[in-house]
């Protein structure tokens, strides 16, 4: 266990926000278009060099994860259902061309770098180490074609809370202006390209008032289908429901953990179906979901031209509880009945 007996960084871990600070290395593969991954190794933080006509500039050939590494109640370092980005970060990849990693690499490059930047492992209860793994497209070509080489990264940075103000009700606006995902596109993908689109519409919400906007389905505008990078979720007469997994909608590991939560643990009924707005805005209590927000609740919904309040525009009793079995199973503060942790050793 020498890692673990690295004195911690020197850094401000109460200050801490989700932004970027460097730390000690990164994980760096590569491989050519019709070859195996390479071994990978461990690089310094730091630039990466790479062709002005790389894949991933010029046509966002790329792909993304990203998980948390915590240091729990048990003073272990754990992760939470790795080998599920495993298997996303292969199908996104797959869907984009680019040679899929296989999962045991995926696995061990994790265990590599959070090993390698343990001191970096914010105190339990101060936030988490982000971990960013990505696979772009950076030999050169000209054409819009799969390039001929790729390059498999993992940089990570501790993080504190996603929302500044800490967890306050959201207020979001649904759009009818933009679309997130059309059906058999790459919204089911953690495509680079996808989160490109979503920053106009999020400057345009955020510009006036509203912390991130709703996007409907693009086929007919009817149906709820997620924020920019989170999975909603609506509650009514104890029923949990969710947009299903479709095309367009991003398959969650949160989401998943929500889901099974519910229905094991809170024998709550559990409805993977097309929401409606109307349905949505007269839900007891809604909430997002993602590794980033873990479960925020929604106070606040506005259409074109009118707000509903959600549960008088506090956390619901129902999102408060999956929220805390949720933070309790990650920190190992409650028995973890789905084997769903996976420490550091
Ligand atoms: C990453 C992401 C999510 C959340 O997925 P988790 O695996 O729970 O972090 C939800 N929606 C979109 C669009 C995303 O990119």
């Amino acid at each position: 266990m020498a890692a673990m007996e690295k004195h911690l960084q020197d850094i401000n871990w109460g200050k801490l926000t989700f932004s970027i600070t460097p730390t000690r290395s990164m994980y760096e593969a590569h491989c050519e278009i019709d070859g195996e991954w390479e071994e990978g190794k461990l690089v310094p933080y730091g630039n990466i060099s790479m062709s002005p006509a790389a894949g991933v500039l010029n046509y966002g050939q790329g792909i993304f994860e990203g998980m948390k590494a915590y240091r729990t109640a048990k003073d272990r370092i754990v992760l939470f259902r790795p080998e599920k980005n495993a298997l996303r970060a292969a199908t996104s990849a797959e869907r984009v061309c680019i040679p899929p990693v296989r999962i045991e690499m995926f696995m061990d490059a994790l265990e590599k770098i959070v090993r390698d930047n343990i001191d970096y492992v914010p105190p339990q209860g101060k936030g988490s180490l982000y971990l960013r793994p990505v696979i772009w497209g950076t030999g050169p070509i000209l054409g819009v074609a799969p390039a001929p080489s790729y390059t498999f990264l993992i940089y990570v940075s501790p993080v504190g809370p996603y929302f500044k103000s800490g967890v306050k009700c959201l207020n979001l606006r649904i759009t009818n202006q933009f679309h997130r995902a059309a059906p058999k596109g790459t919204g089911g993908h953690k495509v680079i390209g996808n989160y490109a689109a979503s920053l106009f519409p999020q400057r345009m919400v955020k510009k006036a008032g509203f912390d991130e906007a709703i996007y409907l389905n693009a086929a007919n505008e009817k149906f709820i289908e997620e924020v920019g990078s989170a999975n909603l979720f609506a509650i009514k007469d104890n029923v949990l429901m969710t947009p299903s997994i479709d095309g367009s909608i991003l398959p969650g590991v949160t989401r998943d953990s929500v889901l099974a939560i519910a229905r094991e643990l809170l024998h709550m009924e559990v409805r993977e179906r097309s929401i409606s707005i109307k349905d949505f805005l007269n839900a007891d209590e809604v909430f997002c979901s993602g590794t980033a927000v873990v479960v925020t609740p929604v106070g606040k919904i506005t259409t074109n031209n009118t707000s509903t309040t959600i549960n008088n525009n506090k956390m619901g009793p129902i999102t408060m509880k999956i929220r805390k079995i949720l933070l309790g199973i990650q920190r190992e503060e409650i028995e973890d009945p789905f084997g769903w942790i996976y420490p550091i050793k």
